[in-house]
């Protein structure tokens, strides 16, 4: 039998996996060595969980921010 296939049960892990490279981090790093990004805590399939992105939200609202008061800079402005 193929021991690739996941176990729902098993979560125990002794390594996380980096979600954005794929690199094998252990489960105590905040930080992934290979790209240098953040990593959080291990989710039951063993890849490290996504940390929330703040300044990735904050400059997606600013561009869309910026994308309407362009609209109303062309269209509207008198
Ligand atoms: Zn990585």
């Amino acid at each position: 039998m193929s021991a690739k296939s996941y176990s729902p049960s098993a979560n125990v892990h002794m390594t996380k996996k980096c979600p954005y490279c794929y690199a094998y981090l252990p489960l105590t790093v905040r930080r992934c060595h290979a790209c240098k990004k953040r990593v959080g805590d291990v989710d039951k399939l063993g890849f490290a969980s996504k940390p929330f992105d703040w300044p990735g939200y904050l400059i997606a609202i600013l561009a869309a921010a910026a994308l309407c008061i362009f609209v109303w800079w062309g269209f509207f402005k008198e």
